[in-house]
């Protein structure tokens, strides 16, 4: 019997290295929304100089210049690296001459991926309705989350539940998603077992962490991930961190460390279970930096650390923004290059 046993298990080893390197690649992308180097810096220092990106060995930098500006805002930066294409600022999925282009997740579902998006600005906010929607205004709210209506993708949580459920042309886009178990709280989400589920956490923006925002990121991160997990198909999972930007365009220091502090929680989360899993691909990057902050003081202490420093705009600035890799091919994504690279060097990766 113990014989046996042996030679089973030689053979499900040798099946499974055979196998390895055809199973599609899961791949999680990690934006924090306007986390350039001085926030990346100084949410380190303030976190008692310590971050989950010090791990990562695959480093580069992107430019995030729009089709007509040096300084990118969410729409264009986003389109840039999930659709690959430049644009105007503003306008998500639809390239300067008009023209709509596919996203990566959607690539991603035609060769049969499951998807989720988790975000702590709306759903409907510029940078995940980059990877599904076609719209010339990234205030369009309504049309964008009439566009999620009928996109399938399996998780999506974030807030703007307003632009589903209380929309100007009357309709209630959750009666006509009727494949989707809809969600009120982290309790029923985690007990959800629908392989489709919209958690709209509040019905505006989510507030900021010191207002008291919940469920926390790296939360709704593993619980995503587990359900992914057991959907048994590759996934392709979009994480945004949007408030560091809120933060920075306020200039209120505080507020993005506490979002700095949050979202490089979730990076370890991811980081956890990439290293454990060994087929999924981490790529961690910013759209652009907000704020043209830079850090002129603080102090590095056991608990408590601080920095101090100041803001040039109250808007974004055209710094390049760095990029964190982790998993197989990762190593595609250190250099210098442009922000619509991403999208190609992701796009090469899943047609292998
Ligand atoms: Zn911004």
């Amino acid at each position: 019997m113990r014989k046996l046993l042996i030679i089973i298990l030689f053979f499900s080893c040798i099946g499974n290295s055979g196998t390895q390197g055809i199973k599609p690649l899961n791949i999680i992308i990690l934006i924090g929304d306007g986390m350039g180097l001085p926030q990346i810096t100084g949410g380190t220092y303030a976190n008692n100089n310590e971050s989950e990106l010090e791990n990562f060995k695959n480093i580069g930098l992107i430019k995030t210049f729009a089709k007509d500006d040096l300084v990118t805002d969410s729409a264009a930066s986003g389109t840039a690296f999930a659709c690959g294409v430049k644009t105007y600022n503003g306008t998500i999925g639809i390239d300067y001459k008009g023209k709509e282009h596919i996203s990566i997740l959607e690539i991603c579902q035609k060769i049969g991926y499951s998807t989720g998006i988790i975000v702590t600005s709306e759903i409907t906010h510029a940078t995940p309705a980059s990877y599904y929607a076609k719209v010339q205004s990234r205030d369009n709210h309504e049309e964008i989350a009439n566009q999620l209506s009928s996109k399938n993708i399996n998780f999506f949580v974030g807030g703007g539940k307003k632009y589903f459920v209380d929309r100007k042309d009357k309709r209630n886009l959750f009666n006509e998603m009727q494949d989707y178990d809809f969600v009120n709280n982290i309790k029923e989400y985690n007990k959800s077992k629908s392989s489709k589920i919209g958690f709209l956490t509040y019905d505006d923006a989510p507030p900021s962490l010191p207002e008291g925002r919940i469920p926390s990121l790296d939360k709704l991160t593993k619980l995503t991930i587990e359900k992914l997990k057991t959907e048994s198909k590759p996934f392709f999972l979009v994480i945004e961190g949007s408030q560091i930007d809120w933060a920075c365009h306020d200039h209120d220091i505080d507020y993005f460390v506490e979002e700095f502090k949050e979202f490089d929680k979730t990076i370890k989360t991811v980081m956890d279970f990439a290293k454990k899993d060994k087929n999924t691909l981490v790529v961690v990057t910013a759209d652009h930096e907000t704020g043209g902050f830079h850090i002129l003081g603080g102090r590095i202490l056991k608990e408590n650390s601080y920095i101090k420093g100041d803001f040039l705009t109250t808007g974004h600035s055209g710094d390049m923004v760095p990029i964190f890799s982790y998993g197989p091919h990762s190593e595609n994504f250190s250099g210098i290059y442009d922000n619509t690279e991403i999208f190609k060097k992701l796009n090469e990766i899943v047609k292998k």
